[in-house]
């Protein structure tokens, strides 16, 4: 086969940024999930709260409502070398959602609250016109005890699912790949979640935890790389971007175009947000994924779109990155199907880079990021640095963080001498 230039520098583990080639070459029949589900799915939250408020202290204030700030950023534009103006800067903190510290808080949230509601429903516990906070009470514990939850995960979305469901009360199996750190681990085990770790990547701990699943008719496998569920959760956070837009008195539309900078593993968390932004801005939002140079599974399937099981190891990558949160070798074809006509472009960024933005990012503004959450910020630079974007003065850049805040001092500290 010859390569083309794209792919000899993604196999280089080059830093790029290209325009999506899939771009409006919709590969699938087109998905169901339009507004009407992602209000579904935001109701869904709602009728939740109650319950969130009474489970987590730390959710009182906000009456249950798990969401982050939209921060400004002006003050980090001097730190792009770039000759292109960029005038509106924001970071969207995942990085600071509570109790999960990372966007795992939609997506594996929103599943395990799901789940819960199902069982609750077929126990009796309550009715859907009920007050959800009976979700928090011994009764509704008894019930859930009976029941485990399983996943596989790099770290972020096994530890963010282990303390929800121990919480709620429910049993919860969590298999880790290489790649999670002991923290996570640790916290896990101190709620009492069991963790079974695994010497080999992301889709190892995935398969695992599916064959435990498998065997368990109480059990529950929540699917990262065929989730449907965990992808409506992240949808939800378009129509609470655009809230926070709107009171902000931001304008999106053509003459005012959005950039939002997704970082991106098996693709749930960029690709769910993606088609919800798509559905609330149209073409006005422009969404880039972003990948490190050694984990690039997204912007490879896009390059073999006619090979589901293509991976980062066949254009000789190792999977191996500081970013510990993008650390998959194959995209979910699920989210690939749904959704690769909607991504406008896609970056690749080095470690070098990522924890570069670590550092700027904490003495600038105090904000403590995982370098899988600075991606963005090194996506941003490649892109201007590689093309013109239309509207340049006009348009509004957000980059996305995507984990960090629970972070433990001495792992933090760590990273800001690396
Ligand atoms: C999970 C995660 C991502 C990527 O989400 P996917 O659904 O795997 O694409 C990015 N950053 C962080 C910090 C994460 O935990």
């Amino acid at each position: 086969m010859i390569e083309t230039k794209l792919q000899e520098a993604v196999r280089n583990q080059q830093a790029i940024y290209t325009d999506n080639p899939c771009l409006h070459q919709q590969l699938n029949p087109s998905s169901q999930i339009g507004l009407p589900e992602m209000r579904q799915a935001e109701a869904r939250w709602q009728r939740f709260a109650p319950a969130l408020a009474r489970c987590f202290p730390a959710l009182a204030e906000t009456q249950g409502i798990i969401e982050s700030p939209l921060i400004a950023a002006h003050t980090l534009i001097d730190q792009f070398k770039v000759s292109t103006p960029i005038n509106q800067l924001w970071i969207k903190a995942d990085s600071e959602l509570p109790i999960a510290g990372s966007i795992k808080a939609r997506g594996g949230f929103y599943e395990v609250l799901k789940f819960a509601e199902s069982i609750a429903l077929e126990h009796e516990l309550m009715t859907q016109e009920d007050d959800y906070g009976v979700l928090c009470t011994p009764a509704a514990r008894k019930v859930f005890s009976q029941y485990r939850i399983l996943v596989g995960s790099t770290g972020n979305l096994g530890f963010s699912i282990g303390l929800l469901a121990r919480t709620l009360g429910l049993h919860a199996e969590i298999h880790m790949s290489a790649d999670a750190k002991l923290w996570k681990k640790q916290r896990l085990n101190e709620v009492g979640a069991v963790v079974i770790e695994h010497q080999g990547d992301y889709c190892k701990a995935v398969a695992a935890a599916r064959e435990q699943a498998s065997q368990d008719p109480l059990s529950y496998f929540v699917d990262d790389e065929r989730s449907l569920d965990l992808f409506m959760g992240y949808t939800t956070a378009a129509l609470r971007l655009q809230q926070q837009l709107q009171s902000l008195g931001i304008v999106v539309d053509t003459d005012h175009p959005l950039y939002v900078y997704l970082p991106c593993g098996v693709g749930g968390a960029p690709g769910g947000i993606t088609h919800g932004l798509k559905h609330v801005y149209g073409d006005a939002v422009h969404c880039i994924f972003v990948q490190p140079t050694q984990a690039p599974c997204f912007l490879i399937r896009a390059l073999n779109v006619d090979n589901p099981d293509v991976s980062v190891y066949d254009y000789g990558l190792s999977n191996k990155t500081v970013a510990d949160g993008m650390a998959v070798p194959m995209a979910s074809d699920l989210v690939f199907n749904l959704i690769a006509h909607e991504i406008d472009g896609y970056a690749t960024v080095t470690d070098t880079d990522m924890l570069a933005w670590v550092k700027t990012v904490y003495q600038q503004l105090q904000l403590r990021l995982e370098p899988s959450a600075t991606s963005g910020f090194a996506a941003l630079q490649q892109l201007l640095t590689t093309k013109m974007i239309a509207h340049p003065d006009s348009a509004t850049h957000v980059v996305w963080t995507t984990g960090g805040s629970l972070m433990p001092e001495a792992e933090f500290q760590r990273l800001l001498r690396s």
